[in-house]
């Protein structure tokens, strides 16, 4: 199963979360407010830029 990590909108916490799907949005565990998925450079470019889908520039 793999793991993606999610980055919390409104206070900026990042975690890591099993999912089974490949689904873009969770819940911040710490406030819960809605977060996005991230996806590292490194996994981004083995996917060779094709993997725009649920794909968010880090600030
Ligand atoms: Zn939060």
């Amino acid at each position: 199963m793999p793991i993606y990590e999610f980055k919390c909108d409104k206070c900026k916490t990042t975690f890591e979360q099993l999912t089974k799907e490949n689904k873009n949005n969770s819940t911040c565990p710490v406030c819960g407010h809605q977060s996005h998925k991230i996806i590292s450079i490194s996994h981004f470019r083995i996917k060779g830029y094709t993997e725009e889908n649920g794909y968010s520039k880090p600030e």
